[in-house]
């Protein structure tokens, strides 16, 4: 899954733009060097644990117990980003600035989707609405 996420969080961290990012299973990924620094601001329920480079600072994952089979790797941090090749899914559209843009034809959702069988639906928002949060 490859994701754009306007959630204020990803907005704070990426200096106020949106924040992509590329899912993959977690017995696909591990750190090869060093241990990241962990932080989870817990300000809703399964807000993520998101895993900052120790070094640098660089947001470079995060783990959300909304999708816990999945690690979300920030695009920027890939050796080649190039592999993202576009957002299929944005997120947290809810909290989008006017400034902010939806690319075209792209499912967009108030909040994080959540897997499918589990407890609580995704809300979607329909291609054509929703251009910003106000
Ligand atoms: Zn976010």
């Amino acid at each position: 899954m490859r994701g754009l996420c306007y959630c204020r969080t990803c907005q704070a961290i990426s200096g106020g733009a949106g924040n992509l990012f590329m899912a993959v299973d977690t017995k696909s990924f591990q750190f090869t060097r060093g241990t990241p620094r962990s932080f989870n601001k817990n300000d809703r329920p399964g807000s993520p644990t998101r895993h900052f480079c120790e070094a640098c600072g660089v947001h470079l994952t995060a783990r959300s117990e909304r999708a816990p089979s999945a690690v979300l790797i920030k695009v920027g941090t890939l050796d080649n980003p190039s592999v993202f090749e576009g957002p299929e899914l944005v997120t947290w559209t809810s909290e989008m600035q006017k400034f902010h843009l939806l690319p075209r034809d792209v499912p967009a959702h108030l909040e994080f989707p959540r897997p499918k069988g589990s407890d609580r639906r995704a809300t979607e928002v329909p291609s054509s609405g929703a251009t910003n949060a106000s």
